[in-house]
C-alpha cells in the first residue's frame, strides 16, 4: 500500500478513536434509542458516516482505495475497529448506514440514489437492511415476506425479524419474495420501504449488547415500483452483493473488542498482585497473554487481506469468510480469557471486560454465522 494510502488510514483511525473517546461511554449508558441516535450524530458530525456511502452518490472520497460508485471496505475496517474498541454502539450504528443502503447505491434508480444515499452519509437518514424472518436465517430461499404486484406497485405482506435499527430507520432496503414457494432458490426481489411508510409496524426487543433492534411486520404495505431495487427475481444476488462487501468490516469490529480486551488484560495483570506477585509474572497468565496476541494478530492479518482484496476487486469469497470466521471466534476466546484474568470482577456488571464479553458474542452469528463461513470456504477448497 502506498505511503498516502497507508496515511489516509492512519487518519481515519486517528478521528474515529478521538470520536470514541469523547462519545463512547456516554452513549452506551444511554437507553439504546437515544443511544443510537446520538451514536449516529457523533460519527456522522466527524465525516465517519460518509465513509459508508460511495463517492458517486455524495460519500467520502475514497479515491486509491476503490471505485467512486463503491465502499472502501479498508476505510470501513479502520474505523470499526476503532469505534469497537471503545463503543459497540458507535460502531453498530456507523456500519448500518452502509449496509442499510448499499442495496440502493447497487440496485436502485438514479433518482432514488440521489434522494437517499447523501443524507445517509450526512447521518441525516438512517437505515436498515431487512434479510431474517422467523423462518429464514441462514437459508434465505426460505423468505416468505410476499411482495405482489399491482399495477405500478407492489404490497407487501410479512414479517422481518431481527432488523439492527428497527423502529428508527428512515430507509429500509427489504428482501421480499415475488415468486415462487417459501424454500425454493431465487424468486426474490428488494425494496426500498420509508421507515414511515403506512402497514409498517415496528416491535423492539433487546438483545445481549448495546444494539437497537426488533421485528417489523407488513401488513399490505404499498412500494411503487421506482423503489424496486435491481431486477425483479434478483433479490438474493443484490443481498449477497451487499453483505460481500460489508462481512469483512464484522471481522473488524471483532478484533477491535479483542484488541480493547488484550489491552485491559495486560493492565490488570501487571496491577494486581496474589502470593505475593504480580499476576503478570505467573507463566501462565503470560502464555495467555502470549496466544492472545498471536491470534489477534492473525485475524487482523486476514482482515487486512480480505479487505485489500474486496477493495481491488479480485476474487475475495474465501478471504472474506476466512477473516470473518476466525476473527470473531478468535476474538470471543480472547474476550473470554480477559474476563478470566479479571477473576470475580471479570463479571461484575459495568466492567469493561464483562460487557466485552457480551458486546462480541453476535458477531458469530449476524451477517452469516461462523458455520455458514466454514460453509462457504470449505465449497471454495473442496468444490
Ligand atoms: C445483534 C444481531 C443483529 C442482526 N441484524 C440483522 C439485520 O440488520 N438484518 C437482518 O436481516 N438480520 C439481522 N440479524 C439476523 C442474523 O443475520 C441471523 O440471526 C443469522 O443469519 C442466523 O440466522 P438465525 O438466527 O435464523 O439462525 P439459524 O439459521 O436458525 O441457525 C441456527 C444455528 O444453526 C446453524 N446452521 C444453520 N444452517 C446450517 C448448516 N447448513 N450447517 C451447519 N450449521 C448450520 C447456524 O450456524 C446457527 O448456529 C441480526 C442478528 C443479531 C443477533
Amino acid at each position: 500500500m502506498s505511503a498516502s494510502l497507508s496515511n489516509l488510514l492512519d487518519d481515519l483511525r486517528a478521528k474515529a478513536r478521538a470520536v470514541g473517546a469523547v462519545h463512547g461511554a456516554r452513549v452506551d449508558a444511554l437507553d439504546e434509542t437515544s443511544g443510537a441516535r446520538e451514536a449516529l450524530s457523533a460519527v456522522a458530525r466527524a465525516g465517519l458516516a460518509a465513509w459508508c456511502v460511495p463517492e458517486a452518490w455524495g460519500g467520502a472520497h475514497a479515491a486509491g482505495l476503490c471505485a467512486p460508485t463503491s465502499v472502501s471496505v479498508r476505510a470501513l475496517c479502520a474505523l470499526r475497529q476503532e469505534l469497537a474498541w471503545h463503543s459497540p454502539m458507535l460502531d453498530v450504528m456507523l456500519v448500518m448506514q452502509g449496509l442499510g443502503s448499499h442495496a440502493i447505491a447497487l440496485g436502485g434508480p438514479e433518482g432514488l440514489k440521489r434522494e437517499i444515499l447523501p443524507a445517509v452519509a450526512r447521518g441525516e437518514l438512517v437505515g436498515a437492511f431487512a434479510l431474517t424472518e422467523p423462518d429464514a436465517g441462514s437459508s434465505l430461499a426460505e423468505v416468505a415476506l410476499r411482495a405482489t404486484r399491482r399495477g405500478d406497485s407492489w404490497v407487501l405482506d410479512g414479517a422481518k425479524t431481527f432488523i439492527s435499527n428497527c423502529g428508527i430507520a428512515d430507509a429500509i432496503c427489504v428482501l421480499a419474495r415475488t415468486s415462487g414457494e417459501p424454500g425454493e432458490p431465487g424468486g426474490t426481489t428488494m425494496f426500498h420501504v420509508p421507515g414511515s411508510a403506512r402497514g409498517l409496524e415496528a416491535r423492539r426487543f433487546e438483545v445481549v449488547s448495546p444494539h437497537p433492534i426488533g421485528e417489523y411486520r407488513f401488513h399490505e404495505l404499498v412500494v411503487p415500483d421506482a423503489h424496486r431495487l435491481g431486477d425483479v427475481g434478483a433479490g438474493t444476488e443484490l443481498a449477497l452483493a451487499v453483505l460481500a462487501r460489508f462481512r469483512t468490516s464484522v471481522a473488524a469490529a471483532a478484533n477491535g473488542f479483542a484488541r480493547r480486551a488484550l489491552f485491559e488484560s495486560c493492565g490488570r495483570l501487571r496491577a494486581r498482585r496474589q502470593f505475593g506477585k504480580p499476576l503478570a509474572s505467573f507463566q501462565a497468565l503470560r502464555f495467555d497473554i502470549a496466544e492472545m496476541d498471536v491470534r489477534l494478530r492473525a485475524a487482523e492479518l486476514l482482515v487486512d487481506e480480505a479487505a485489500r482484496l474486496v477493495d481491488e476487486g479480485g476474487d475475495a469469497v474465501a478471504a472474506v469468510a476466512r477473516a470473518k470466521y476466525y476473527s470473531t471466534e478468535s476474538a470471543s476466546w480472547i474476550c473470554d480469557r480477559a474476563v478470566q484474568h479479571f477473576g470475580g470482577l471479570g463479571v461484575k456488571k459495568g466492567e469493561v471486560v464483562e460487557h466485552l464479553w457480551r458486546d462480541v458474542r453476535a458477531l458469530r452469528i449476524y451477517e452469516g454465522t461462523s458455520e455458514v463461513q466454514k460453509l462457504v470456504l470449505a465449497k471454495q477448497i473442496l468444490g
